[in-house]
């Protein structure tokens, strides 16, 4: 965290879609298609390639990446040096023709793009006034016309001239890109430049790739450079250079990939979603190893690079953050207010960084994102960092924007999620507060014994999610159940409120039945106009101090004939005669169980979404790591 920042303090959004590109003595087509397929979580509306050899050879296809597989099995395209794209439409509806790649004019320059080209119009008038003619609606193919006319009008002699040509092109663009490039009369060059969308060197050798995300190459190469905005990289078999689009010096730092790709597989599980349901056990110890200690009941986290000074000095806490990461954000608000006693705030990022919130000088901002690239989120650590304010990150993908953004932070080391329904990225952030509250807390009011019970608490959380998980088949036949049914309201109080908000989440996610996320009394004031026998309450109750007013409300919802699912503590038979269905989760210190209570409601919508036919991991107009404003 905090590695290097870009200083810049104005808002690049992010686009979705994933980038693999290949030089050197091996077929690329193979290399390509793998890697897009590792990349599907990102965008999958259509996905394209193109392999130079000779003359460029393209191939384009609607939909999931296996209709492209399909149309290469019989016709497949040979050549050592190739772009290829998975798309996430923003300009141009999913189609053959919207695709990448998109070609210049002259139909000898391939371009993928991830992002948005903002003043693509007026482009495009100008390039339309020089003749040039598109066949996509997308504002991609106004870039590749765009660099193909700048290299056009260099001299043959130009040195580097597609490298040039590239350079040129996009100090006309407003916007966003990762962007990689081919031309067929550079038969051993590859380009690329990124603003705005994450794009990575993978080292190989004799042999690069360039890729949106690692995981996309990592089966190739552990030796990489995560490129930075406005770097333009000049690729061949066995040499690279990267400098700067604004011509300032560009500095490099080759990284070694901690990255196993077993684990970006999906081995026995039948979804992503499944397998990282079940991976918490592990995730959840990998989020607390090595940040106990125990003689002082404290927690170690080093990378906040804060003296305990400064952590003491701080008065009130703003966490941003968005979707899961947003209700992870409201599980820490409770934690730390009531383990540290310091007023914690919570926002949506895309919120924050529009609304000019008031804050003291003494407020410590927490950005949390799993993939560190979340546009609206980097958004906001970009207008908190111009205001001045210290910002932590809580980020999973070592390397990624708010990573380095951010002036120190704690990692996750959730390992890949690949599953577009966020699950383990949700327990290890609410760990990650649990370890801050901890932290703070241990600094005011929390006495060594509560400190060290909490550990306890802490250590124990693998164990009983393992045990949680025995019920996966229960909770299939719950799912069964209510599958049918048009709506569902979750309802919790206090610490479990975001958890109500995340099941809530889960269930429109992946199985598009509507669902609320709801504070337990907040029924009464609206919301109980919805109960009926068809509409399914959610509760989330364990044992903690609040759960007698729960249980009032789930009454409330039974005389009106509600149908109730409990999440009960283990052995609350008050509970289970309320409800129509009790899932049991282990009993736990009140502020370490929404961890635990979350579990259930992951498998609850997976299940619901798995009988119910839906694509599981890869769920209708979304994609994982939203980096669209
Ligand atoms: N704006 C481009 C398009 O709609 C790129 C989208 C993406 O990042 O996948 O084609």
């Amino acid at each position: 965290m905090g590695l290097e920042l870009t200083g810049r303090a104005r808002y690049l959004p992010l686009f979705m879609c994933g980038i693999v590109a290949y030089i050197g003595k091996k077929e690329a087509q193979p290399l390509l298609l793998d890697g897009l397929r590792r990349l599907e979580y990102r965008g999958y509306d259509s996905s394209g390639l193109a392999i130079l050899n000779g003359s460029l050879h393209v191939s384009k296809k609607v939909g999931r990446i296996s209709n492209l597989e399909e149309c290469l099995s019989g016709a497949p395209l040979s050549g050592t040096i190739g772009i290829s794209h998975t798309r996430w439409a923003t300009h141009g509806e999913p189609n053959d023709t919207n695709a990448h790649p998109h070609l210049d004019n002259r139909k000898k320059l391939a371009l993928v793009h991830n992002g948005v080209v903002e003043n693509y119009q007026a482009l495009k008038r100008k390039l339309v006034a020089a003749g040039h003619t598109f066949e996509s609606e997308t504002d991609t193919e106004i870039l590749a016309h765009l660099v193909g006319s700048m290299y056009d009008s260099l001299p043959a002699s130009t040195p580097h001239r597609l490298e040039t040509a590239l350079k040129l092109a996009l100090k006309q663009v407003q916007g966003t890109y990762g962007v990689a490039v081919v031309h067929a009369d550079e038969p051993d060059v590859l380009v690329g430049a990124r603003r705005g969308s994450p794009l990575v060197l993978g080292i190989g050798q004799d042999e690069h790739f360039l890729a949106s995300d690692v995981s996309a190459i990592v089966a190739h190469t552990q030796k990489v450079v995560y490129l930075k905005d406005f770097d333009l990289i000049t690729l061949t078999g066995n040499s690279f250079t990267i400098k700067s689009i604004t011509d300032k010096p560009s500095e490099f730092q080759i990284s070694e990939v901690d990255y196993r790709t077993e684990d970006a597989e999906l081995g026995s599980f039948p979804h992503f979603m499944l397998k990282e349901i079940f991976e918490q056990p592990t995730s959840i110890q990998n989020a607390v190893r090595g940040r106990l200690n125990a003689e002082e009941a404290s927690a170690v986290l080093g990378g906040l690079n804060m003296s305990p000074q400064e952590l003491r000095e701080v008065e009130r806490i703003v966490i941003t953050a968005c979707g899961t990461a947003l209700h992870a954000g409201i599980v820490g608000e409770h934690i730390i207010e009531s383990l540290a006693h310091i007023p914690v705030e919570i926002d949506f990022a895309s919120e924050f960084r529009y609304r000019n919130c008031p804050m003291d000088r003494r407020t410590l901002v927490i950005v949390v994102s799993q993939s560190g690239e979340t546009a609206d989120t980097l958004g906001a650590l970009r207008e908190a960092r111009r205001r001045g304010y210290r910002v932590l990150g809580i980020c999973n993908n070592v390397g990624s924007t708010i990573a380095r953004e951010t002036d120190g932070g704690v990692y996750m080391h959730a390992g890949p999620e690949i599953g577009v329904a966020a699950t383990k990225s949700f327990t290890s952030q609410v760990t990650i507060f649990a370890l801050l509250g901890l932290l703070l807390g241990r600094m005011r009011f929390l006495s060594f014994t509560q400190g060290s019970e909490f550990i306890k608490g802490l250590e124990a959380l693998p164990d009983q999610i393992t045990k949680l998980l025995k019920q996966a088949d229960k909770i299939r036949a719950i799912a069964d159940k209510y599958k049918s049914v048009k709506s569902m309201l979750y309802f919790g109080r206090n610490v479990q409120y975001g958890v109500a908000m995340e099941g809530a989440l889960k269930m429109k996610e992946i199985s598009y039945i509507h669902a609320e996320g709801y504070p337990a009394a907040e029924l009464k004031h609206g919301v109980i106009a919805m109960i009926d026998h068809h509409t399914p309450s959610i509760f989330i109750v364990p044992n903690d101090s609040l759960r007698n007013k729960n249980i009032s409300t789930m009454q409330e919802v039974k005389a009106r004939k509600g149908p109730i699912i409990a999440i009960a503590t283990e052995g609350d038979e008050d509970v289970a005669a309320i409800a129509d269905d009790t899932i049991f989760v282990p009993a736990a210190h009140e502020c370490l169980l929404p961890i635990l209570a979350v579990v259930p409601l992951q498998l609850f919508s997976y299940y619901t979404a798995v009988l119910l036919n839906r694509d599981v991991d890869k769920p209708r107009n979304l994609a994982k790591s939203v980096t669209v404003e």
